[in-house]
């Protein structure tokens, strides 16, 4: 089989490893994704499987065989970087490291994590700390897997939700050529950042390119979102079914910007094969 249904959009979803990554890329294959996202860890209890270079041989593989483009590994969620809690912070300082390295190693092209929340002690000081679990992540590190910084939905003490605070984070990093951006479009309708037209979405990039960059965009989340615009929470909703709806993804996935960039979901669905459905939705609107 051969990824050919996505009409020239680099189209994908979440999908498990738990059964290993050639299974995943099976999947994908089933699901005609082109890129897919995966976590580095487990998402609850934090815990790593150790992939053997067999697994990812074959799964490397699967991979040239069916065209697919592009993998993502999303950090865990749980993962703060912005901890002002020692021992949190350096959880976050080991996860980073050690997961931008074995992500590289199975072929992950991006590594994307959240950039945290800095639990009322200040932002200035949680921004400190996030940009040295990153440098302490990059340290040596000489890998083809970028890491990318999530922009987040904002909301309490959660940072990355202006693209000031990305920008100071990469800033104070020296605008490191190892490092990029991760968007999610229920995170920046949440965040009050508009996308439901061609003109929203234009003047929502620009405010990114006056910070981060647009060429900082590396990868986008496509996800509809259940709460209002500037609601500052992250709930995702199935695609055509929240608040940016269909008209909304439709703009999104034909935008002359994100459209070029890996779209991959994240949307409620039971179990990876309703993906079907959320990719059949996306691909009616092109
Ligand atoms: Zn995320
Ligand atoms: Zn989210």
């Amino acid at each position: 089989m051969h990824i050919t249904n996505n009409l020239g959009l680099n189209l994908g979803c979440h999908l498990s490893i738990a059964k290993g990554l050639p299974k995943m890329y099976e999947m994908a294959a089933f699901l005609e994704a082109s890129c897919a996202q995966v976590f580095t860890r487990n998402p609850r209890g934090g815990k790593r499987r150790e992939i053997e270079d067999a697994e990812i041989e074959q799964a490397n593989a699967l991979r040239q065989q069916n065209g697919f483009k592009t993998l993502i590994c999303h950090i865990p969620y749980t993962v703060n970087p912005a901890s002002p809690r020692v021992e949190a912070l350096n959880f976050a300082k080991q996860v980073l490291r050690d997961d931008l390295r074995h992500a590289d190693r199975f072929g992950g092209d991006f590594v994307v994590f959240h950039p945290g929340s800095h639990v009322n002690s200040g932002l200035e000081a949680g921004i400190g700390r996030i940009v040295e679990t990153i440098k302490e992540a990059l340290n040596h590190y000489d890998g083809h897997a970028i890491l990318c910084l999530e922009h987040m939905a904002g909301g309490g003490s959660v940072i990355g939700s202006d693209p000031t605070e990305l920008a100071a984070i990469l800033e104070a990093l020296n605008w490191d050529e190892r490092l990029g951006i991760c968007i999610d479009t229920c995170h920046l309708f949440a965040a009050g950042f508009d996308v439901r037209t061609k003109e929203a979405i234009d003047a929502t990039l620009e405010q990114f390119d006056r910070t981060v960059g647009v060429g900082r965009i590396k990868c986008v989340h496509l996800n509809d979102s259940l709460t209002p615009l500037g609601s500052k929470k992250d709930r995702h909703a199935l695609i055509g079914q929240g608040e940016l709806g269909v008209a909304g993804i439709k703009a999104v996935v034909t935008h002359p910007v994100l459209s070029k960039l890996p779209l991959c979901l994240e949307t409620p669905v039971e179990r990876d094969t309703d993906y079907a459905a959320e990719m059949d939705a996306v691909r009616a609107l092109l």
